[in-house]
């Protein structure tokens, strides 16, 4: 099995750490010079970036969170001058302004060299015709492995989403070896390719390259029955880079994180403690070889663990398990997308003053429940039950209509939520 940048991908750990610490310190003597976000934080910490002299002194930082980025809006963030950058991307920052990330010209040479990276594992070669599905625009999907597999000297077809029909049709008469999209859109493409009666096994794919979206080992299994390829998943995170972050070795068994360009940490997301290695938690960043944006501790909202044990094809880098729901953000319950800001809002309207809530999703049996907690306050307490029902019923009345799912509306003891603002999840998914 190949491996593209060997001296990086096999490098003894005790020598990964010190290149980490190296480029840790540099990248917060950076950001401390010129961010203001961070040096206002690092100031009010009395925090200096030379008083950072072990990997551990990282976990005296704050957190910077997708908030912090959206208020940044748009340069706020940037390390470099303008004239030094060369490709901006955006993505929805929820709620409010985008979040804008900004690329200089060695930002993105490691950007192909770290998609090249994710592409070798998965077995994709020089040979291989690579058909990419994903959205060519302001948001970073298709790029980096576009120029991935250019890098790599394979042949890449832009396609973008959508007109399945056509994509079917280039994927059998270019002879496309790999696919590259969302889990979803894949078995879109397989009922395509029914649809039209192509017989699937007639097509030359051998590999795809799976992410932007949650997707189980279920549907890992009806993709590769469907397309007759091997399904692997990989890691983009549009604000640490792109696609690229990580991704499975041919072994699947987790992503290998390009752990020399970003530092992970995994946090309890209620207290925002380090959880012990192996710990199922929310994975934090540190990019510590971005020029343009870099990031310090920033909370993905992706809960996965951390495999730092040997993988049998080599690498020595640590493996992210598939990620299993996220903190904050949109939920998706029985199908409707649910911001969890919208419920504050509602409860807000309701109550006339956004009370401190949760939304809580789990599953029973086959279906999704959602749970909003409500911490009781004054004006929320009621002496009579009776009262208290009413309330409770009138209240998910509103809440289903507002979101489009009846929610269960539960009421909890003052300050079982609330706990310091940035560490406290809005949404906690115990699907899975
Ligand atoms: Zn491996």
């Amino acid at each position: 099995m190949a491996i593209y940048d060997p001296d990086a991908e096999q490098m003894d750990r005790e020598q990964l750490a010190q290149l980490q610490l190296e480029r840790l310190q540099a990248t917060l003597h950076r950001v401390y010079k010129n961010v203001k976000f961070y040096k206002k934080k690092f100031d009010a910490l009395g925090f200096l970036p030379e008083d950072c002299r072990s990997l551990e002194d990282l976990t005296r930082l704050p957190f910077t969170t997708r908030q912090d980025l959206a208020r940044a809006y748009p340069y706020e963030m940037f390390a470099v001058p303008l004239r030094e950058v060369v490709r901006i991307h955006s993505s929805t920052g929820s709620p409010g302004n985008p979040i804008v990330m900004g690329y200089t010209a060695r930002d993105l040479r490691n950007w192909a060299k770290l998609a090249a990276r994710v592409l070798t594992a998965a077995g994709v070669d020089r040979d291989d015709v690579v058909q990419v599905t994903l959205s060519y625009g302001l948001l970073t999907s298709a790029f980096g492995l576009h120029y991935g597999v250019e890098l790599l000297g394979a042949s890449v077809i832009p396609t973008g989403p959508g007109a399945t029909a056509r994509q079917v049709q280039i994927m059998r008469d270019y002879r496309t070896t790999v696919l590259i999209s969302t889990p979803g859109y894949a078995l879109v493409i397989a009922d395509m390719v029914e649809e039209l009666g192509v017989d699937a096994k007639s097509l030359f794919l051998k590999v795809g390259l799976f992410a932007g979206e949650p997707w189980t080992e279920a549907q890992r299994a009806e993709i590769e029955s469907r397309l007759f390829l091997k399904a692997l998943d990989n890691y983009a995170l549009s604000e640490a880079m792109g696609p690229g972050v990580a991704g499975e070795c041919e072994e699947r068994e987790g992503m290998h994180l390009n752990e020399d360009h970003f530092l992970a940490e995994i946090i309890d997301p209620a207290s925002g403690e380090v959880l012990p290695p192996g710990s199922r938690g929310e994975l934090v960043l540190t990019t510590i070889t971005r020029e343009a944006t870099p990031l310090v501790r920033f909370r993905t909202g992706d809960l996965t663990r951390l495999d730092y044990a040997p993988c049998p094809c080599g690498r020595t880098t640590a493996r992210l398990a598939r990620i299993r729901g996220r903190t904050d953000q949109v939920v998706v319950v029985k199908g409707i997308n649910i911001f969890p800001e919208r419920v504050g809002q509602i409860l807000a309207a309701f109550t006339g003053e956004e009370p401190v809530y949760q939304l809580v999703v789990g599953r029973e049996g086959p279906l999704d429940y959602l749970e909003v907690r409500i911490e009781v306050r004054e004006g929320l307490f009621f002496d009579k039950m009776t009262l208290q029902r009413q309330f409770l019923q009138k209240l998910a009345h509103k809440l289903a209509q507002g979101i489009g799912v009846s929610p269960r509306v539960k009421l909890v003891e003052p300050n079982s939520i609330s706990r310091a603002e940035e560490t406290s999840p809005l949404v906690v998914d115990l699907r899975n």
